[in-house]
């Protein structure tokens, strides 16, 4: 099949490690010997834009995201890019994309691949996945929110029955699915915050509907300290935007760092994938950033299209690009600094372009 592709390179270190993804895109393309096609296309957006033109989308390119059949991001924003409020402008393209395209559930992996660095005395095997609530939670107040006299500020965390069922629902079909332990654990905050009782309340009785699927419940604190303790004890994990954000993070951290970790924002029609790092403007055009996490999520993006549209090919092809970055981080060569190595973003590129090749063929 042929698949219409939006690449959004954005800020920072984005076009340097989207580059690579196209580059792995063409090396599918020549592998799946016609099976499997990729029409390209790049748009202009986020931060840099936003300076340029005042706008960090355009409505054009909007649609076109809209209509396509995927959407590869590379990150999105610079620091110093802000409204008159503080806001990053950089965001906008993001959270554009994911309130007006209803990308409601923010997949992000946490799996620590042989030879990766993880900060952990004894990671042991770590494999889970975070699914992260997009379009509700705190952050649904952006950019609302009451400013008085420039001496109050507040934001309003919106928790609804509908979202917190369609995201429940999400998680536990994908632990359903798994080769995993079965198992949700929910994150909230139901010690403190009505919201987040409201949250388990929905979540428990969703999961009933899934009898195959044990649901856990945990307050935020305490999985912040169980992700570093125990990470190996999680399967699926499901929390309100704010928490999931912040979890994701420190997941990343303990199998080797953002660099390695891939993320989908997936509604009912739509996909946008991206790593989930930002634009690391501390390394940005150093030719070091690690495109590991943007290849992944290409894998990913190859997957959710290979399940939606029923086709091999596709599914095959994300199947090679996992083994692929599974085999160079296994190798301790083509590794860029942040994992330890001293190769830059070319020299990695170049060594999973190899081990695509060789695992294509094999
Ligand atoms: P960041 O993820 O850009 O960087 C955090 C740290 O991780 C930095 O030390 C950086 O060098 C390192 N890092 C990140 N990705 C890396 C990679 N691929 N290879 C090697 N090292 C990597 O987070 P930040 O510094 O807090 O944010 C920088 C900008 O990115 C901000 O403008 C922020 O708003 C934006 N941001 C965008 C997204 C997105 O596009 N989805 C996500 C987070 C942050």
């Amino acid at each position: 099949m042929a698949y219409n592709v939006v690449l959004l390179p954005g800020d920072g270190i984005g076009p340097e490690v989207v580059a690579v993804a196209r580059e792995v895109l063409q090396h599918v393309e020549h592998h799946s010997a016609g099976g499997l096609g990729f029409q390209l296309e790049t748009v202009d957006a986020g931060a840099g834009r936003w300076r340029r033109t005042g706008s960090a989308l355009a409505d054009p390119d909007f649609e076109l995201c809209r209509t396509a059949d995927a959407m590869l991001l590379g990150s999105m924003g610079l620091p110093d890019a802000r409204h008159p409020d503080g806001r990053e402008a950089g965001s906008d393209v993001i959270f554009r994309l994911r309130f007006e395209l209803d990308l409601f559930a923010g997949v992000r992996p946490v799996k620590l691949y042989p030879g990766a660095p993880s900060p952990l005395r004894e990671p042991g095997p770590i494999d889970y996945v975070i699914v992260r609530e997009n379009t509700e939670g705190l952050y649904a107040a952006r950019p609302g929110g009451s400013r008085v006299e420039g001496e109050v500020a507040a934001d309003t965390s919106i928790i609804t029955r509908s979202g917190t069922e369609r995201i429940a629902r999400h998680a536990f079909a994908l632990a359903g699915n798994r080769a995993g332990q079965h198992r949700v654990t929910s994150v909230d905050k139901a010690n403190v915050l009505g919201s987040y009782a409201f949250w388990r309340s929905v979540v428990e009785r969703v999961s009933s509907e899934f009898p195959g699927v044990a649901l856990e419940s945990v307050y935020v604190d305490a999985a912040a300290l169980y992700l570093v303790q125990r990470p190996r004890s999680f399967d699926v994990l499901v929390a309100e935007n704010m928490f999931a954000d912040i979890l994701s993070d420190l997941g990343a951290a303990t199998i080797g760092g953002l660099g390695l970790s891939p993320s989908a924002d997936i509604g009912a029609d739509q996909g946008l994938f991206q790593s989930a790092h930002g634009s690391a403007p501390d390394i940005a055009g150093r030719g070091i950033a690690n495109p590991h996490a943007t290849v992944l999520s290409v894998a990913m993006m190859l997957g959710w299209l290979g399940s939606r549209n029923d086709d091999p090919a596709a599914t095959r092809a994300a199947g090679w690009i996992d083994d692929a970055v599974g085999m160079v981080i296994a190798s301790g060569d083509g590794l860029t600094p942040d994992i330890g190595g001293s190769r830059s973003t070319a020299e990695t590129a170049q060594a999973l372009l190899l081990a695509l090749d060789a695992v294509a063929a094999a």
